[in-house]
């Protein structure tokens, strides 16, 4: 029954544990023509499965894949004029092919944010293997938003806990430790 389910075409088979040396690739879009091309220097980090509407998935997966770099290590290297951002009024600034609807890069603007300096990507763009692995699944509730059915969730948390990408209904614990220090921080310097 769970081999019907697509959470995602990189971890459907297994996920592939990624390569500690690896240097970084080139991220390109789905255009046969003129793609838009990203390259990355280094690897990323705290790349998971996201359940939310808003980041960019593959056709008929239930998940996006996506991780993050510093915003200094990537860099646009080819037809950048095709790229608009998706949703100006969101945190998260996703730099899209206006074209074929991938989505390249995403930033945050605002400096006050746990994130700000870390851009979003899917690392599936990059033909290059040693990409740091997916280790979690974030937002899983979200899914159903997307159109999956409730019922099934079950089975889909089954599954993900089957391939070792434990399931939350936010973001990892260890992310969320991460924004609550933030916000702590942010309160102890306004108190100061
Ligand atoms: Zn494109
Ligand atoms: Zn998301």
């Amino acid at each position: 029954m769970t081999a019907s389910l697509s959470i995602h075409p990189a971890v459907d088979d297994g996920v592939t544990p990624g390569d500690a040396n690896f240097a970084g690739g080139r991220l390109m879009c789905k255009c046969a023509d003129n793609p838009v091309t990203v390259e990355i220097k280094g690897n990323s980090a705290h790349n998971h499965l996201c359940g939310c509407t808003k980041c960019w998935k593959p056709q008929g997966a239930l998940f996006a894949m996506v991780a993050v770099v510093p915003r200094e290590n990537v860099t646009v290297t080819a037809n950048a004029d095709k790229l608009q951002v998706v949703d100006e009024s969101a945190t998260i600034q996703r730099h899209a092919c206006r074209v074929c609807g991938v989505h390249m890069f995403g930033r945050i603007e605002n400096r006050n944010h746990p994130f700000y300096g870390l851009d979003f990507i899917h690392t599936e763009l990059s033909s290059e293997n040693g990409w740091a692995a997916p280790g979690f699944a974030a937002f899983v509730s979200s899914v159903i938003e997307s159109g999956a059915d409730p019922a099934q969730m079950p089975q889909i948390r089954a599954r993900l806990r089957e391939l070792g990408l434990e399931p939350y209904d936010c973001l990892s614990p260890e992310l969320m430790d991460l924004i609550a220090s933030h916000t702590a921080k942010s309160r102890q310097a306004a108190a100061a």
